[in-house]
C-alpha cells in the first residue's frame, strides 16, 4: 500500500472545533473514495445540512427511510427538496413491509402496543441494510437535542452499524439552524410553523402547544409512552 507523505496527513488535521464549513469540505475531501451517505428525515437540521452539502457541488447520496408513514407535508417537502439539489441523489432505503403486511402480520395499529417492534421493522432493520454498504455516515444530529444526544462527537465509530458517523451539526443551536434556514432560503417542513419541532410518523407525532420554528423539544414525539428515541442512533435517534 502505498503510504501518503507525513506532510500533507498533517495539513488533512482536523480538531473537534474546527468550524462546520471546513468540516464538511474535510468529509468530502478525506473521504471521497468511501462509500460516503447522508441520512435524513427531512426535519429542520436535516434540511440545513442538505443544503451546506450542496454548496461544495459534489454529488452526496442522501438516504431516507420512508416508514411510509410520513406527513403528507415531509413527502411534499421530499418532492421540493430533491428538485431544488438536482445534483444530490436523494434515495428511500425505507422498509418494503406495507402498513396492511405490518397489521396482519404483528397486529393492528403495532405503535401503539409495541412501539419498539414497529420502529425496529419500520427503521432500525432497514438501517441494517442501508449501512452494510456505507464507510461513513453524516448526520444532522445535535448534542442539545436531548440527554441522549448530550455526548454526540463529531467524528466517532458507531458500533451497531460499523461505520465512521459524522455529525457536523453536533454543536449548533436550534435558534442557528432556523436562522441558517431562514438566510440561505433552504426548503424546509411547513409543520414547524404549525407548533411540530421535529417530524416523525404521523401516529407518533404530535404537535407541542407554543412550538415555534425556532424552538427544539422532543415532546411530541411518543408523547405519554416515555419512549425517547427510535433505536436508530443506538441511544441517540433521529
Ligand atoms: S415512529 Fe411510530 S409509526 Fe413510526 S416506526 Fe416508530 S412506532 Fe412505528
Amino acid at each position: 500500500m502505498e503510504m501518503q507523505p507525513l506532510a500533507s496527513r498533517q495539513e488533512e488535521r482536523i480538531t473537534e472545533d474546527a468550524p462546520t464549513d471546513r468540516l464538511i469540505t474535510w468529509t468530502l475531501e478525506r473521504f471521497e473514495n468511501q462509500r460516503m451517505i447522508m441520512t435524513t428525515s427531512f426535519g429542520m437540521e436535516g434540511c440545513a445540512l442538505i443544503d451546506m452539502y450542496a454548496r461544495h457541488g459534489r454529488p452526496v447520496t442522501v438516504v431516507y427511510l420512508d416508514t411510509m408513514f410520513f406527513f403528507p407535508e415531509t413527502y411534499a417537502l421530499r418532492d421540493r427538496i430533491s428538485e431544488w439539489y438536482p445534483h444530490l441523489d436523494f434515495v428511500n432505503r425505507g422498509t418494503t413491509l406495507t402498513p396492511e403486511q405490518q397489521a396482519a402480520e404483528y397486529g393492528a395499529e403495532l405503535w401503539k402496543h409495541d412501539s419498539d417492534k414497529c420502529c425496529h421493522l419500520r427503521k432500525v432493520d432497514p438501517m441494517y441494510d442501508v449501512m452494510a454498504n456505507v464507510d461513513v455516515w453524516i448526520t444532522g444530529l445535535r448534542r442539545s437535542q436531548s440527554a441522549t444526544r448530550a455526548n454526540l462527537r463529531i467524528v466517532d465509530w458507531d458500533w451497531r452499524y460499523q461505520v465512521l458517523k459524522i455529525s457536523p451539526l453536533a454543536a449548533w443551536e436550534r435558534p442557528q439552524i432556523w436562522e441558517y434556514i431562514q438566510k440561505n432560503n433552504v426548503p424546509y417542513n411547513e409543520l414547524h410553523e404549525k407548533g411540530y419541532p421535529t417530524l416523525g410518523c404521523t401516529h407518533c407525532t404530535k404537535p407541542v402547544p407554543g412550538s415555534t420554528p425556532g424552538d427544539y423539544s422532543r415532546d411530541g414525539r411518543w408523547s405519554g409512552t416515555g419512549k425517547l428515541e427510535c433505536g436508530l442512533h443506538d441511544g441517540a435517534g433521529i
